[in-house]
């Protein structure tokens, strides 16, 4: 395999932990390479998320290479060829260059070679099977560098085996699609995804969840999501994202976040919201975030007064005060920049009175303490958080 003279010259190339680890392979006379999405995200100058390696050494020689450079090395997947390096407090994925023997749509029987080229075949798409060498010169058996450039998700062979495969390679191809196509998609991996859709659902939940929420995060995402749409895959997914035109607003909002954009297209149904968090086994972190953000559950009027806005922002916090009111904008279409602002610099202050202080004025430990701490908080919050400690305590008198 020959080099093509694009060279990559970023720092993560030549930082302490790439360098240690790309060392550590080399040492004896193999080869490894930089693989996969951080070659394709380098080039495009975007930021890399993880680092993958690629290398001819069998995964017991690339544990012993690493041992014997003083790096960690897990065999986190052993069976597949890869052993995650630990080089300065960084991963490092390496992956035994090898070719998919047999596939069942989950599990795959693989062999290991000492062919880039069978390596590369057994990747998804063109653009993920580009290799670089650790003084950036990059490779790229299968064309994906005019993939790249052109912004065209390409199945490497032909899709439907390849779907056959792996039915993940279904949401991959729309998600990658998202975040680097541009124009239309590539008719016939578009055409195989569509007709193989059924195969989605042998896929677990948690992978289908990780793709989808990876989706709804790129900028753009939604020319993918209409051709994912077109081709019935959506509804194979997630049949409660109709709401197309909501989201298309929420985006044009610009937050890449993406539950509240779940939330946009699933039309904020409560019952809708609730069974998709279940369903998707959503952290219980992001199971209450989403089910707040349900319409009818205390919508922001885009004409709320500041005073009554500070109120909410008070009472429900600001994230789902700001939550809420993209998504009332995005519904109905009345600009809500001013409350959404409000929510981002308003700090709101700390209720004063504290259940020590109303035990201090005589009230007995109980159940009235917090009765008065309640309604001592509500008078201060409706009169603007204007009462003093000293004011409020001074009306516990007066309460009933
Ligand atoms: P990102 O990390 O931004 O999601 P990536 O391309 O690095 O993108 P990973 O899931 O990290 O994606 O996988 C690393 C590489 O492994 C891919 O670039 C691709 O070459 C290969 N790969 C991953 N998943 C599959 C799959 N389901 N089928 C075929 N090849 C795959
Ligand atoms: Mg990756």
């Amino acid at each position: 395999m020959n080099p093509t003279g694009t060279v990559i010259d970023q720092p993560w190339l030549t930082a302490d932990g790439a360098a240690e680890v790309m060392r550590a392979l080399r040492a004896e006379g193999g080869t490894a390479r930089f693989v996969g999405g951080c070659v394709r995200d380098a080039l495009l100058g975007r930021a890399v998320r993880d680092i993958d390696v690629a290398t001819d050494c069998p995964p017991q020689t690339v544990i012993r290479l690493l041992q014997a450079a003083g790096l960690k090395a897990v065999p986190t997947g052993i069976d597949h060829g890869t052993v995650t390096a630990i080089a300065c407090g960084h991963p490092y994925e390496v992956t035994t260059l090898r070719l998919d023997v047999e596939t069942d749509g989950r599990r795959a029987v693989v062999a290991f070679t000492d062919s880039w080229l069978e390596d590369a075949r057994r990747r998804d798409f063109t653009f993920n099977a580009l290799y670089a060498d650790p003084d950036g010169a990059v490779y790229d058996p299968t064309d994906g560098l005019a993939d790249l450039k052109a912004g065209r998700v390409r199945f490497i062979g032909d899709p439907y085996r390849r779907i056959e495969e792996d039915a993940l390679r279904i949401l991959r191809f729309f998600r990658f699609h998202a975040w680097f196509g541009r124009g239309t998609l590539d008719a016939a991996g578009l055409e195989a995804c569509g007709a193989r859709r059924e195969d989605l659902d042998r896929l677990s939940v948690e992978r289908v969840r990780a793709e989808m929420l990876r989706l709804l995060e790129a900028p753009s995402p939604m020319a993918a999501l209409r051709a994912m749409a077109g081709a019935g895959v959506l509804a194979r997914v997630l049949p409660e994202g109709t709401a197309m035109a909501c989201l298309e607003r929420l985006v044009a909002l610009g937050p890449e976040d993406p539950l509240l954009r779940l939330a946009a297209l699933t039309c904020r149904r409560h019952d809708v919201l609730s069974g998709l968090a279940l369903r998707w086994k959503l952290s219980l972190r992001d199971r209450t975030r989403l089910r707040a953000m349900a319409s009818g559950e205390a919508a922001v009027p885009a004409d709320l007064l500041e005073t009554d806005a500070r109120s909410q922002i008070y009472w429900l916090g600001a994230e789902r005060f700001r939550d809420l009111a993209l998504l009332d904008w995005a519904c109905d279409g009345h600009d809500r920049s001013r409350l959404v602002a409000l929510a981002e610099r308003w700090q709101a202050p700390s209720f004063p009175v504290k259940g020590a202080d109303i035990v201090g004025s005589g009230i007995p430990q109980g159940q009235r303490v917090g009765a008065a701490l309640r309604a001592l908080e509500r008078q201060w919050v409706e009169e603007g958080f204007e009462p003093s400690r000293a004011e409020l305590l001074a009306r516990l008198d007066s309460l009933e």
